[in-house]
């Protein structure tokens, strides 16, 4: 087994001491001349250049970052980016492949977002995701493993057929890539995102295409509503002017598919962001303070959380009952 240099750091701040360095010095930014920095400076001098991986411990604010940077800078890796990386925000099932990477095939399903929901004797879709054939149409060179409708459906042991209802999240393409398959359901959107897909904004024409729904049984719904007995949606705009967040309730609370694309990210912001805003404005919005206010009210609705595009999920096949 290979070995590990291990630094550690004690509780005095590395950067604490303010005393100047002499220019030319190789970690001038570790600042202090105590006895236990330069034994950490001489460590990293010593450890920098091997193979060897390096764990650096000590307590918050002791610099361990500080330590890391210098290490990398002193390595034969420098040329390289410093990739840090907050292992707390990333699901356990997910560190492995998130610090490693992860090639074709190491995900069970894909991660566009569409949601299945048995409700009494009805067959409801949350969103329909998108065929490889439409996504490639967007993302040329970036799709792979893509489950398609009719694989995913027999899963489940239904096919496109048999579903009732579909509710839209939203009318990007990769909510609506298969909605024109499920002929007989009905397919519940809000006004306003009808609207909006179909004024042809210039900077939104291209992620939005009529004729992914055209010819299904288009239902209205303006602002929020019961669709079925437990399952709402909730008008929250922001992603786009309608999109809706859809809420179940289950037995052990209600379950809110935030309808806005998003990661777990967005509701566990860094603990310092975290004292002022709870949650993060989700990256693509057609207005952020709605973006963010509506983040907010489904964090606060939510039981159980289920961003459309966290990869977590694209692990599980169950529902959370
Ligand atoms: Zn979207």
């Amino acid at each position: 087994m290979r070995g590990v240099a291990v630094i550690v750091l004690g509780p005095a701040r590395a950067h604490g001491a303010g005393a100047a360095f002499p220019a030319g010095d190789d970690l001038a930014e570790i600042v202090g001349e105590s006895a236990p920095i330069q034994a950490v400076k001489a460590l990293v001098r010593k450890v920098a250049p091997t193979d060897l991986p390096v764990l650096v411990t000590g307590e918050t604010g002791t610099g361990k970052e500080l330590v890391a940077r210098a290490v990398h800078r002193l390595s034969g890796r420098r040329a390289g980016p410093f990739v840090a990386v907050n292992c707390a925000a990333i699901p356990a099932e997910l560190a492995e492949s998130e610090l490693f990477g992860y090639g074709p095939g190491a995900f069970r399903g894909d991660f566009h977002p569409r949601g299945y929901v048995r409700a009494g004797d009805k067959n409801v879709l949350i969103d329909t995701g998108a065929s490889a054939e439409v996504m490639a149409r967007y993302w040329p060179g970036e799709v792979r493993d893509v489950t398609s409708f009719e694989a995913g459906l027999a899963r489940l042991g239904l096919k496109s057929e048999d579903i009732d209802v579909v509710i839209q999240t939203h009318l990007h393409f990769d909510h609506c890539g298969n909605t024109h398959r499920c002929r007989n359901a009905d397919i519940y959107v809000q006004a306003e995102e009808l609207r909006f897909a179909e004024s042809g904004h210039p900077l939104m024409a291209g992620i939005y295409d009529k004729a992914l729904y055209a010819g299904t049984k288009l239902k209205i719904v303006e602002g929020d509503a019961e669709i079925l007995p437990g399952i709402r949606v909730h008008h929250v705009p922001g992603h786009t002017p309608g999109t809706q967040a859809v809420s179940i309730d289950t037995p052990k609370g209600k379950a809110v598919i935030t309808g806005f694309c998003s990661t777990l990210d967005v509701f566990n912001p860094p603990p310092e962001v975290r004292e002022h805003t709870p949650v993060l404005t989700p990256g693509i919005h057609t207005d952020a303070l709605k973006a963010y206010d509506n983040a907010l009210k489904v964090y606060r609705m939510a039981d159980i959380l289920i961003p459309q595009h966290e990869r977590a999920f694209a692990y599980s096949r169950e529902n959370p009952e």
